[in-house]
């Protein structure tokens, strides 16, 4: 009783000490509050901060501390699934803080840790710069980034990870860190691929590059002829420059009344790209996939705010369930397994393939936990999951496109692809895990910061 008055009195306090706000189970903004983008997981935390400046995550850390609880740091809740239940932790929502300022001159993006990609797309676009961003622009910086973050720049550009300069954090002890390359390195590599376990993220600072538009679009086939486009793409992705980076993929809209008649409840296989080419050599790299003759095609020369629509994501929140893997090589056998297990997986929105290579393999890497993906594929599938049958269906029709391509399997996996539990070792590899073992344990040993992909403190030096 006098430990929950305690409680009590310090959350009380917590909430007139913050910038920002402070929701408890039974408020009547709870359930916004709790909620993630993906509207199937349920959060039940023992409250949430929406912070609104560094001083709110240092309060947060230091009631986290005296009350013996955790801390989960989330932007948008894309990747809340693996989090799993949130008893005794305080959901750190960082929502609130999107400022972004761009530095034309040194080419440098600063952002707060709330923001997303759609604030800062088109703000670097206005100083004729891009940035590494993904495919959606309501994903979060800052977790797309601490996981590694493949765009449609990555063959050429390298993962978004490795274009980080500076990070600026709050750390289990409470205290305010910046960290680069000289300053407290150990945390600056760790944070650049292994994910949210090692401090809070206050800002993040990355380079941007000197590119305004780009050749892209998407080539639509009717499902059907899958197999043949499907094996099409893969003999022409070993012609493709590493300025190319594409995209194969079954896609199957809903029948939702809000998408254009000729997408609506109807179902591709699909070829997308982005080139960083002139429209001539465009055409050219392109003739091979346009004389199969698809059904659509959208392909054009497209400012690099317009890249945000060319994966068509889902435009917002949404009820879901997916993972990924990762593939070695994609034979002509890969190929034929994919279209028959994906082409079965009717419960399925999407099943793709990403190709890798280029300046995303590791003879290119650059240095943080992970700034490579050792594979030559990323696959992802992906359903929407309205109810628990639709859930239950898509679960089973994830596991069999995995099963199916198993055999093309590297054993590693994505972070950013990764929607359940996987080991650390698949996700990092046994060396770089044991080492993120060791930052973790140097600067959070009692493991206060809770990541979606946990790395834990080193058991003997734990309370
Ligand atoms: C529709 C869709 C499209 C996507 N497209 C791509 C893509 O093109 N390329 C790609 O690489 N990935 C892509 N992803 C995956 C995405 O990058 C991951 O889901 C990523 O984790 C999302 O980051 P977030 O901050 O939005 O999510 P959140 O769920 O809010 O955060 C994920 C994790 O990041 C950590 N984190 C977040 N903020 C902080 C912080 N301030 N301090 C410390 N840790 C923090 C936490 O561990 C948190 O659990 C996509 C996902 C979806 C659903």
């Amino acid at each position: 009783m006098t430990t929950t008055v305690t409680h009590a009195d310090a959350l009380d306090r917590l909430a007139t000490d913050l910038d920002g706000t402070l929701v408890r189970p039974g408020e009547a903004s709870w359930d916004a509050a709790r909620q993630a983008w993906h509207l199937s997981v349920d959060q039940r935390p023992a409250a949430v901060v929406l912070a609104r400046s560094v001083r709110d995550v240092q309060c947060v850390v230091a009631v986290a501390r005296r009350l013996g609880l955790r801390v989960a740091p989330q932007s948008t809740g894309h990747n809340a699934a693996p989090l799993g239940p949130l008893d005794g932790t305080i959901l750190l929502k960082t929502s609130p803080m999107r400022a972004v300022q761009i530095d034309p001159q040194t080419r440098v993006a600063r952002v707060e840790a709330g923001a997303l990609w759609m604030d800062v797309t088109p703000a670097a676009a206005e100083h004729g710069l891009a940035a590494l961003a993904g495919s959606a622009p309501d994903v979060g910086v800052v977790g797309y980034t601490l996981g590694g973050g493949l765009s449609w720049l990555g063959r050429s550009h390298g993962l978004a990870a490795n274009s980080v300069v500076a990070i600026e954090a709050v750390t289990a002890a409470g205290e305010l860190l910046r960290i680069g390359p000289d300053r407290h390195p150990e945390l600056f590599w760790a944070l650049r691929g292994g994910g949210g376990s090692f401090a809070i993220v206050t800002a993040l600072e990355f380079r941007l590059y000197p590119i305004t538009d780009v050749v892209a679009g998407v080539l639509f086939f009717p499902i059907d002829r899958a197999w043949a486009v499907l094996q099409t793409w893969r003999t022409w992705l070993s012609s493709v420059p590493d300025t190319v980076t594409s995209v194969g993929r079954l896609l199957r809209f809903p029948p939702l009344p809000d998408l254009p008649p000729h997408l609506r409840g109807q179902s591709f296989a699909v070829i997308e790209a982005a080139c960083q080419l002139t429209d001539p050599e465009a055409d050219e790299l392109l003739a091979p996939l346009r004389a199969l003759g698809p059904a659509m095609d959208t392909f054009r020369r497209a400012p690099m705010p317009e890249l945000a629509a060319l994966h068509m994501d889902p435009p917002g929140p949404t009820p879901g369930y997916g993972d990924g893997m990762l593939l070695g090589e994609l034979s002509p056998q890969a190929i034929e397994s994919f279209v028959q297990a994906a082409g079965a997986a009717d419960a399925l929105l999407s099943v793709e393939l990403r190709q890798l290579g280029g300046a995303l393999a590791p003879e290119r890497s650059e240095g943080g936990a992970v700034d490579s993906l050792d594979a030559a594929f990323a696959l992802f599938a992906v359903g929407i999951t309205p109810d628990a049958r639709a859930a239950s269906a898509v679960r089973a029709d994830v596991d069999a496109v995995q099963h199916a391509m198993a055999p093309w399997s590297t054993g590693g996996a994505y972070l950013n692809f990764a929607e359940r539990r996987k080991a650390g070792t698949a996700l990092f590899g046994a060396s770089a895990y044991e080492r993120l073992q060791a930052v973790k344990t140097a600067y959070d040993p009692h493991d206060l910061v809770r990541a979606n992909h946990p790395v834990p403190p080193l058991p003997t030096l734990r309370a």
